[in-house]
């Protein structure tokens, strides 16, 4: 097992501490409220939060709810929800529209610096004062630039009292033009915008960028290291410049690489048209990436921030296989979790002279590795049900299950059992099969798994597989809705699960050390399980009083089908 901590202890992420090296360190987590979370944003949370716990100090959750359009209560709600979940608490949680009032002072502190103009120039006109459509005409500013302080103060005053409509004037800041980066280029400090907001209401009728927000936000908050991803490399400059200009605290920006998945889809307009054309249950489905369906699907949150651990965090985008992240949380699963029996499509087995042995218990161990995790009861009946595809009507030399005349064994049972007879349905379908305990093979070439038939559930399972059928669900041919695999979703409706799913329930989440546990926040998806010889599985939330629903987290092995 990995330092948990090693992301922070070599690397870029200690490089960044050691530039600066001061206590406390303060960070931010900046999600904006229009949309779930998705496993890139874990990466981040883990990032963020970590860096601060590492070193003993903060993280704030900051809403970066500067634009009014498609901020809805549920994101916030369900951002909150997913920090927690993986094992966070933020240090307060703020908003970006809190600082409305401040940011506002500091635009007009910016135009009384002669830092800051108001412009009315188009898109056009402003692509040819950046160097045309190529960015190789020479760049220039347009005469509003020379607009005097009392011109531009009054002028942005007209803006924000709703004199202008949207487009028909913009601040922007009076940077470098001559600096080859065009985060340098007079960006955008504020614009006209009608909608109403979220939680200022029509207070506003100008709202700030993101340029002129997020730095000085970082700011306000004296965050030490603003970590964020490289697409913000150039916006460095600017940032730096206008935290400096207007002689404000500095925090330090640092950029890390982004953390994609191929094989899937996370843009958000993708998401909601898998919702919407119902290819999907919601942004829940265990199909998806988002964290509330890798939560739902069974994923333990610790699983998750030791994958993003053992990725490491450089300045590179790491895009990463979805089978390389379930590589990882198969092998958490594999030393954290429970074992039990289950059989998928389960046939009875009536063993004939098994009457002594009607209603033994026999005492299973949860794990064959870890006796911590302890051991359960589990009766043996006469009939047992196995799974339909361990049986065989006619045998073969290679073949080492169940089938007329040939001995398997039942895990964890005393005795194998040799198969007599057997019958069928009118279409076919193996009914029952009979059999007898085979006293003489001391050591059956194979075990399988049985339920049997005094305690044990009917569960409906629902085998996920990956939603698109190629590695590039965007490159195919049509786009990624005609990727869609016909099998990501197999159900089996009468699976039986073994009596010992009720202490498992009852004892959950597993792992029973896992942060969701510490925070008393277990869900039916921490109900989690190693289906011996299936798959690992979690308890899907459709589960009810009557009737439980399991989700298979990820298969025992790479590509084992099903
Ligand atoms: P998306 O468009 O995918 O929702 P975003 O950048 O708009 O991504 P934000 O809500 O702004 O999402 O993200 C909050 C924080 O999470 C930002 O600091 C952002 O850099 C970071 N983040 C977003 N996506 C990823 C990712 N794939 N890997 C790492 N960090 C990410
Ligand atoms: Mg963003
Ligand atoms: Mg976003």
């Amino acid at each position: 097992v990995m330092d948990p901590e090693a992301m922070f202890k070599q690397g870029f992420l200690a490089d960044v501490y050691n530039e600066r090296p001061v206590k406390p360190v303060i960070t931010r987590f900046p999600p904006e409220p229009n949309g779930y979370l998705h496993i890139g944003h874990a990466k981040a949370i883990a990032v963020n939060f970590g860096f601060a716990k590492y070193h003993g100090g903060q993280c704030y959750l900051r809403f970066d709810d500067t634009n009014p359009e498609a901020e809805e209560g549920v994101y916030f709600d369900s951002i909150r929800d997913i920090i927690s979940w993986l094992g966070f608490t933020p240090f307060k949680e703020t908003y970006s529209s809190d600082n409305f009032g401040k940011l506002y002072e500091l635009a007009e502190k910016l135009i009384t610096l002669g830092k800051g103009y108001v412009c009315h120039c188009n898109d056009e006109e402003i692509k040819l004062q950046r160097g045309g459509a190529k960015g190789t005409s020479p760049r220039f500013r347009c005469s509003h630039a020379d607009r005097t302080v009392e011109e531009n103060l009054s002028e942005f005053r007209a803006m924000r009292d709703g004199k202008y409509k949207p487009r028909e004037a913009f601040l922007r800041m009076k940077q470098d033009i001559t600096d080859g980066n065009p985060q340098m280029w007079d960006l955008a400090a504020y614009r006209v915008k009608n909608e109403p907001h979220h939680r200022t209401g029509t207070e506003w009728k100008i709202y700030p960028t993101y340029d002129f927000t997020h730095c000085l936000c970082d700011s306000f908050e004296n965050i030490t290291h603003s970590l964020c991803t490289t697409e913000f490399i150039q916006s460095r400059v600017s940032y730096e410049w206008l935290n400096k200009t207007l002689g404000v605290y500095e925090p330090m920006q640092r950029e890390y690489g982004r953390l994609s998945l191929s094989g899937t889809v996370l843009s958000k307009r993708k998401l909601r048209a898998l919702v919407e054309k119902k290819i999907v249950r919601g942004w829940d489905d265990p199909r998806l990436y988002t964290l509330i369906a890798v939560r739902r699907r069974g994923v333990p949150p610790a699983a998750i921030l030791e994958f993003i651990n053992e990725l490491g965090v450089t300045t590179n985008r790491t895009i990463i296989d979805i089978k390389r992240f379930e590589q990882s949380i198969r092998r958490y699963l594999e030393r954290t979790v429970p074992r039990l029996m289950l059989v998928l499509d389960p046939i009875p087995v009536v063993i004939e002279d098994a009457d002594e042995l009607d209603g033994t218990e026999l005492n299973i161990p949860f794990s064959p590795k870890d006796p911590a995790m302890g051991d359960h009861k589990v009766k043996f009946t006469k009939t047992v049900y196995i799974d339909r595809s361990d049986f065989r009507e006619v045998d073969s030399k290679d073949y080492f299950r169940l089938a007329p005349g040939k001995t398997v064994g039942l895990q964890q049972v005393p005795y194998p059992i040799k198969a007599t007879t057997f019958s069928k349905d009118d279409s076919g379908n193996i009914t029952e099969v009979r059999a007898v305990l085979d006293k003489e093979t001391k050591k059956p070439k194979a075990y399988i798994q049985w339920v049997g038939s005094e305690g044990s559930h009917t569960v409906e399972v629902r085998i996920t597989n990956p939603l698109f059928k190629s590695e590039d669900p965007d490159a195919a041919e049509g786009g990624f809705l005609n990727d869609i695999n016909p099998d990501s979703e197999v159900v089996y409706p009468n699976a039986m699960v073994e009596s010992g799913f009720d202490e498992v329930r009852k004892r959950a989440p597993w792992p029973e050390a896992a942060g969701e546990d510490k925070l008393g926040k277990g869900g039916p998806e921490s109900v989690r399980f190693q289906a011996q010889r299936v798959a690992y599985f979690a308890m899907d939330t459709d589960s009810t009083d009557d009737k439980i629903v399991l989700n298979r987290i990820v298969s025992l092995k790479e590509d084992a089908g099903k």
